[in-house]
C-alpha cells in the first residue's frame, strides 16, 4: 500500500462516530459495528491471519499465534471509542470527516486513540504482506468504552484471556507521547511506566433550608467555599516516583537556558520547584486536586439545606486513596464539611511501575530512536488513566507510548476541538508499530 492509501484508510476510520456512552443519552452501538466491518475490508491480510472476535459486541480482540509457544505473547492495545464532538465554530474541520489538510489529519480520535487502532492494524497488514511470520504471539485489543472506564471492553477482554490462561509479556497502550514540555527546549519522547490513580470525593456542608431574605451570618455555601479554598492551598505533598526522577535526570541537559541560570545545582528538589508551576509539571509530581462539580439550591431565593462539591483526585504512584481521604478530612473538619467517596467502584489506585530492564522496553526505545534520531527518550508516568488499569492484571509489564507529537497544547489536544495529528506522525506511527513488532517477534 502507498502512503496515500494508508492515510485514506486512517481518514476513513475517523469518520465513524464511535462516541462513548454519555450520561443522559442513549449509547449507539451501530457505528462500532460499521467500523468493525470496515476494518475487515481495509485490512484483509490481518483478517486472514489473525483470529478475531468481538467482545461484548463493541470491542475487538485479535490473536495471531506465534511459531514458538514458549515465548510470552505481546499485546498492543488502543480503543475504538472517542469522546463526543459537536460540529461547532471552534472545530477548524468537521470532527467526523477525517479531513486531511495542511499536512494534518483532523478529527475526533486522531490522537485519542484511532492512531493506535489504525496504525497497529496497518503495521500488521504490512508485515504480513511482506511474508513475516512472528515467533511470538501477537494480540491486538481494541476496547469500546475506555473513555468511560473500560468495564465492558478491557475488563471483559482481561476476563477472557484469564480464562484461557494467557499471561502477556507486556502491553503497549497509550499514555506516553512526544511532549513539548514548557521547561525544556527540545521535545522528549516519554514512555509511561506507570499511570496515576483516580478517585472522586463528595464534600457536603449542611445548613438550614430557609428564605434567602433572612440568612444566618454563616451559610453552608460559605463553609464549603472556605473548605475548597483551603484544599487548594494545602495540596498533597510532592511525591517523586522513580520514573519521574528518571525523566528529570534524562532531560536535565535540555532545560531552558533561563531556568538553568536561575537554578544552579539542578537538584531534584530544584527541578520540582521549577516544574510544579506548570499544570503538566504539577501533574507529574503530585496527587492533583480538581473541584469539578458544585451543587446548592435550585432557586435563587432559597437557602439550601445542603451544598455539595465533587473533587476529583489523581493519585501519583506512592499515594493511596486512603491517604487522600485522610488529608481531605483533616482539612474539612474545622468547616464541618463531610467527606465521602462519590462512587467506590470508581476508585483506582495508581498502577505499579513497569521495568526498563526488558526486551519490550528496549524495543520501544530503539524503535523511537530509529525513527526520530536524536530525540531524547525518557521513562515517565501518565497523569491520567487508561484501559491498562485492567490489562495490568494479565501482563508482566505495561508500557504507555503513542508515537505522536502533542505540540504546545500538550495533553489538552486529546479531547480538544481541533484534535489532529500530522501526516508525518501517522506514517511514522505505522513504522513504529512495525519496528516494535518485528523486534519483539523474531524480526531484525
Ligand atoms: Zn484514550
Amino acid at each position: 500500500m502507498t502512503d496515500c492509501e494508508k492515510l485514506s484508510v486512517f481518514s476513513k476510520i475517523l469518520e465513524f462516530r464511535t462516541v462513548s456512552a454519555q450520561p443522559g443519552s442513549s449509547f449507539e452501538m451501530a457505528p462500532f459495528l460499521q467500523l468493525h466491518d470496515y476494518l475487515q475490508e481495509a485490512f484483509p491480510a490481518v483478517h486472514k491471519n489473525f483470529q478475531r472476535e468481538a467482545v461484548n459486541k463493541g470491542s475487538l480482540l485479535y490473536i495471531m499465534p506465534g511459531s514458538n509457544p514458549s515465548l510470552k505473547p505481546i499485546m498492543l492495545t488502543a480503543h475504538l471509542d472517542v469522546v463526543p464532538a459537536e460540529e461547532g465554530e471552534k472545530w477548524p474541520h468537521h470532527p467526523f470527516r477525517g479531513i486531511i489538510e495542511n499536512g494534518r489529519v483532523w478529527g475526533r480520535g486522531s490522537v485519542d486513540y484511532k492512531i493506535g487502532v489504525s496504525g497497529m492494524l496497518q503495521a500488521c497488514e504490512d508485515i504480513l504482506n511482506e511474508g513475516f511470520q512472528p515467533d511470538r504471539s501477537i494480540l491486538l485489543a481494541f476496547g469500546h468504552d475506555e473513555e468511560t472506564g473500560g468495564m465492558n471492553g478491557a475488563a471483559e477482554i482481561v476476563r477472557l484471556l484469564r480464562e484461557r490462561n494467557i499471561q502477556l509479556s507486556s502491553v503497549l497502550d497509550e499514555g506516553g507521547y512526544i511532549y513539548s514540555l514548557p521547561w525544556l527546549r527540545e521535545d522528549v519522547a516519554v514512555i509511561g511506566l506507570a499511570e496515576k490513580g483516580y478517585l472522586t470525593l463528595r464534600l457536603t456542608a449542611g445548613g438550614e433550608q430557609g428564605h434567602a431574605s433572612v440568612p444566618g451570618i454563616r451559610t453552608a455555601a460559605g463553609a464549603l467555599g472556605e473548605c475548597l479554598s483551603s484544599l487548594e492551598k494545602n495540596q498533597m505533598s510532592v511525591r517523586l516516583s522513580e520514573p519521574v526522577k528518571r525523566m528529570f535526570k534524562a532531560t536535565k541537559h535540555l532545560l531552558n537556558d533561563s531556568l538553568r541560570e536561575e537554578f544552579v545545582s539542578l537538584s531534584l528538589s530544584e527541578m520540582t520547584n521549577i516544574i510544579e508551576k506548570w499544570p503538566i509539571g504539577n501533574a507529574f509530581i503530585r496527587t492533583t486536586t480538581a473541584t469539578t462539580m458544585l451543587h446548592g439550591s435550585s432557586r435563587e431565593n432559597i437557602l439550601p439545606a445542603e451544598v455539595t462539591a465533587l473533587v476529583n483526585f489523581r493519585p501519583v504512584p506512592g499515594d493511596h486513596s486512603k491517604d487522600i481521604v485522610k488529608h481531605v478530612k483533616e482539612i474539612a473538619f474545622p468547616f464541618s464539611v463531610e467527606v465521602e467517596f462519590e462512587d467506590v467502584r470508581k476508585v483506582f489506585e495508581p498502577s505499579s511501575e513497569a521495568s526498563t530492564e526488558t526486551d519490550d522496553y528496549r524495543s520501544i526505545r530503539e524503535a523511537v530512536e530509529e525513527i526520530w534520531p536524536g530525540l531524547a527518550v525518557a521513562p515517565g508516568i501518565f497523569p491520567a488513566a487508561t484501559d491498562s488499569r485492567h490489562y495490568g492484571q494479565i501482563a508482566d509489564n505495561v508500557y504507555r507510548f503513542v508515537p505522536a507529537h502533542l505540540g504546545e497544547s500538550g495533553l489538552s489536544v486529546l479531547h480538544s476541538e481541533g484534535e489532529s495529528v500530522s501526516v508525518e506522525d501517522y506514517l511514522n506511527a505505522v513504522e513504529f508499530y512495525t519496528l516494535y513488532i518485528k523486534k519483539m517477534c523474531g524480526g531484525k
